[in-house]
């Protein structure tokens, strides 16, 4: 095994405005956990670092949509993901916050350090602002088309629709997120972080990065083909840590500035709890530790370009090892979405299935050199095929025989034969592939090669048939037993990272109480003559249904929840006695005919029940004409007459418009005459 060095491990710091779905856990954290705990098992001093991101546009923006503090918002989510996090095994060492009083004087003292070296470009610009909410409009705070694909809802700081990086100015017709209003140019003074005048420096120190995933590494070498561009690190803005200047007046530091400071802020009060003040300092300025950010594809900038420049220009820093990001994680074949309802929510998913069953079925399917898809049938698959059927299957079989027939304790290996030596070589065999998967981060084939092992155990166990050997040779079906145990065992460590609750139980159902580490995995972690404890079924069968309901309720959700944005806005607010001014009656249409030269018009006669009224209504390529007598409908009686193509229309027929613009009749089952309020 190669050296043990330190390792810090960072995930993403996820947006503290919102619950977390499965296109998070996809992203950064299940790999960064898989990695971790199987770096913890091979003795590495890991120290694995995330928090809350509590700043930035996202999260005032979601305060005053609900008319909250920035504050209250972070607080709910704060807790609120934490626990997610700890519930789904992600063992994170410490969970911090940007909103804490050593993450803003860690960030600050770096924004000071750089200044001081000389680092920032101050730039004196026009900036858009909008002066009914009197304040600047960063980031998301403007919408625009944007100027790359002419896509209309693009942000201020991103078109989601071609991921292009914009700045708002750029924005094509910008409006105020805030009011809706035109945003003016209005003067304003910018710290920048010039990156195209370190770019070459930086170029030299990315050239002696070693296996970086070709989705990161391209994604980076493109940015650096168009040239970086200097970066504003400060935001006119009152959310965020204070730029620590006394010119620097209601300015913040730019929410990609401080944020991934937050992963060395982290560590350092991680370490205060720990009590060793100082302990933060071999992980983030020892040259022996080696620094990994696991994130998704939408970071790739900030912690492959960004944070990188700025921990080299600081100079008391580690710089990356490597930033294996993943790409993005789909969901039944189509782009997950928050604001469409398409996503599944971690805290809803622990309402009904265990957290290892998705650990496992989303660590198969992740999205690690491409976009991949989540789907619940596939999910189904994995835990009813993969775990429940190889996995489980195998050592519920080696458990339950060596119960019934060797009095549940571990036989003695005896006079092996050839295949049964062969199957306990596999487990070095396999724990050689596994190993090299994952310190290449190849999480998906590290599982496939885990599976591998039960697999192998499951079919020699299949083949050596001790059901019949029991009775003819009972030192083969011992034997049998024997070697089933060993692969139960290596299996319950080699598997550890991907299913910690269910390993921990199968060790406990084999008596296993060795130790838990890479090197105790080997054909004889079990000694002949120890009991074994069997218990519960490790993976009970996902059945149809609770992956229908699944299903059911991700259409529902979404059906519910799409934007209807084909709809025209409503309208301003009237009062009560200009819609009583309205004398709306129910009506009956006696006949129809249709108005020479108009294809729209139609002259109807519509008995009111006081009376009768000629209307001329422009429905005609919407109905039809044949089917219109005794159609029930709601007329306005007390529209002003008008005359049309020479006819005068006494009223007007309500009908509905739906978002293609097809006509309906609003109906009502009412008695013709009755008054509709
Ligand atoms: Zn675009």
């Amino acid at each position: 095994m190669s050296e043990q060095k330190r390792i810090l491990v960072t995930s993403a710091l996820p947006y503290a405005n919102g619950p977390l779905h499965l296109g998070h856990l996809a992203g950064a954290y299940l790999t960064a956990d898989f990695y971790v705990r199987y770096k913890r098992l091979t003795g590495a001093d890991v120290a694995f670092i995330c928090g809350s991101d509590e700043h930035g546009v996202p999260i005032t923006i979601a305060a005053e949509k609900e008319g909250v503090n920035p504050q209250d918002i972070v607080d709910r989510y704060h807790e609120k993901n934490k626990k997610v996090f700890e519930d789904f095994g992600i063992s994170f060492d410490y969970y911090g916050r940007t909103s804490s009083r050593v993450h803003h004087e860690t960030s600050q003292e770096f924004f000071t350090t750089l200044n001081e070296k000389g680092f920032f470009k101050k730039k004196t610009e026009q900036q858009l602002y909008d002066p009914k909410a009197d304040m600047f409009l960063p980031d998301r705070y403007v919408k625009g088309t944007c100027p790359n694909c002419g896509f209309e809802e693009a942000y201020g700081d991103q078109c989601e629709n071609c991921g292009t990086s914009l700045s708002p100015t750029e924005l094509e017709n910008p409006v105020s997120a805030l009011t809706g209003e035109k945003p003016e140019l209005k003067e304003t003074e910018h710290w920048y972080m010039p990156l195209g005048d370190v770019q070459p420096k930086f170029e030299k120190w990315l050239d002696t990065r070693k296996n970086w995933k070709p989705n990161v590494m391209g994604q980076v070498k493109s940015w650096l083909k168009d040239g970086l561009a200097d970066r504003a690190a400060t935001r006119d803005l009152s959310w965020g840590v204070p730029v620590p200047l006394p010119e620097a007046k209601g300015k913040v530091l730019y929410v990609w500035f401080d944020a991934p400071i937050g992963y060395v802020s982290a560590t350092k009060e991680w370490a205060l709890q720990l009590g060793d003040a100082d302990a933060w300092k071999k992980y983030w300025q020892d040259e022996q530790t080696q620094l990994y950010h696991f994130i998704g594809k939408d970071n790739i900038v900030f912690h492959c370009i960004m944070f990188p420049v700025v921990l080299m220009e600081h100079g008391d820093y580690v710089l990356p090892e490597n930033v294996p990001a993943n790409e993005f994680l789909n969901l039944e074949g189509k782009k997950l979405s928050t604001s469409r309802g398409w996503a599944v929510w971690l805290h809803e998913y622990l309402e009904d299935f265990e957290p290892d069953l998705l650990r496992y079925a989303l660590g198969a399917t992740l999205p690690e050199t491409k976009d991949s898809d989540f789907s619940w049938k596939e999910f189904q698959a994995r835990v009813n095929n993969e775990l429940a059927a190889v996995l489980g299957n195998f050592v519920f079989r080696s458990l339950s025989f060596t119960s019934k027939f060797a009095d549940g304790v571990v036989p003695e290996l005896v006079d092996p034969a050839g295949t049964d030596v062969e199957a306990l070589k596999a487990i070095d065999s396999q724990k050689e592939k596994i190993t090299s998967s994952y310190e290449a981060f190849r999480f998906k084939e590290a599982i496939q090669e885990s599976l591998q092992l039960a697999r192998i155990g499951n079919k020699y166990f299949t083949e050596t048939e001790p059901w019949k050997t029991r009775n003819d040779n009972p030192q083969a079906c011992a034997n049998s037993l024997h070697v089933s145990l060993q692969i139960c065992a290596a299996l319950s460590v080699l598997m550890e990272p991907i299913l910690p609750d269910a390993m921990k139980t199968l060790r406990s159902q084999l008596g296993y109480t060795g130790k838990v580490d890479w090197d105790s995995v080997s054909d004889a972690m079990l000694s002949a003559g120890s009991a074994i404890h069997p218990g519960k079924v490790l993976f009970n069968k996902v059945e149809d249904e609770a992956i229908e309901a699944q299903i059911k309720r991700l259409e529902e959700r979404a059906a519910v929840d799409t934007p209807v944005s084909d709809f025209p806005a409503l309208k301003d607010n009237i009062e009560f006695d200009d819609f009583m001014k309205l004398d709306i009656r129910a009506g009956k249409i006696l006949s129809a005919e249709k108005i020479e030269k108009s294809n729209k018009l139609l002259k109807l006669q519509v008995d009111l029940g006081i009376e009768k009224r000629t209307i001329v209504s422009g429905i005609a390529k919407h109905v039809d004409i044949d089917a219109l007598k005794d159609q029930k409908v709601c007329v306005v009686a007390n529209l002003a007459p008008k005359k049309l193509m020479g006819v005068e229309s006494q009223g007007m027929i309500l009908m509905a418009e739906d978002s293609e613009g097809n006509l309906k009749f609003a109906e009502t089952e009412a008695e013709p005459g009755s008054t509709i309020t």
